[in-house]
């Protein structure tokens, strides 16, 4: 029941609640200020140590940061929301860990795992945005469990991070709806469930009994 209700809320459909919580109506243009939210910040780590624990190839990352992607504004558009925060948060985070340099005194080495599964490339340039998305929340969403995990958060904590993570999954979800509403062709075949892979750690905290 419990997970039932967190899933509603992670879809966004729980509106009443919604506005009992005063979210600032999410603009569409302008800036996007992620930078100085503690969990915008949670997140990007979790997802630049995963990256460098598991040694992700750069193949894989240019598949994710939109590499093929001409206009530098819909770079972040394959696998993410524009203009949500945690969106942007963990795209940056990709971006961050592809710009990495070489570590000194190596032969060129710049990370630390053995890599991942390149047929992921296939899988994250896929014409389904399903497909994309749910192949890049795969490898996201555990690096954020294990952040979690390692950094000791108490059982208050963990409530408070579950909370936070469903607001941001509805300030997404409202973006994501004003994006397929003014037609932006990137967002159009966003149809399925569970948009946001970020967000989506809240079913993760909720999953693991929080
Ligand atoms: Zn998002």
């Amino acid at each position: 029941m419990k997970t039932a209700i967190i899933t509603l809320l992670a879809l966004g459909v729980c509106l009443p609640l919604q506005a009992q919580d005063k979210l600032k109506p999410v603009s569409t243009s302008g800036n996007v200020e992620w930078q100085k939210e503690e969990m915008c910040q949670f997140v990007f780590f979790a997802v630049l140590e995963g990256l460098y624990r598991d040694g992700v190839q750069n193949e894989i990352v240019d598949a994710i940061i939109g590499e093929k992607i001409a206009k530098k504004g819909d770079k972040v558009k394959t696998h993410f929301v524009f203009r949500c925060k945690l969106c942007h948060a963990t795209y940056e985070a990709f971006r961050t860990y592809r710009n990495r340099p070489a570590f000194m005194q190596t032969k060129g080495s710049s990370t630390f795992g053995k890599g991942a599964d390149l047929a992921l490339v296939t899988k994250l340039s896929s014409n389904d945005a399903r497909t994309r998305i749910y192949t890049m929340g795969a490898m996201i969403r555990p690096w954020i469990m294990h952040r979690i995990k390692e950094t000791r958060k108490t059982p208050e904590e963990k409530t408070a991070m579950k909370k936070n993570f469903i607001k941001y999954a509805q300030e997404g979800s409202e973006l994501l709806s004003n994006h397929k509403r003014a037609k932006d062709g990137f967002y159009l075949d966003w149809s399925f469930y569970g948009s946001c892979q970020a967000c989506e750690a809240a079913k993760d905290l909720g999953q693991a009994g929080f």
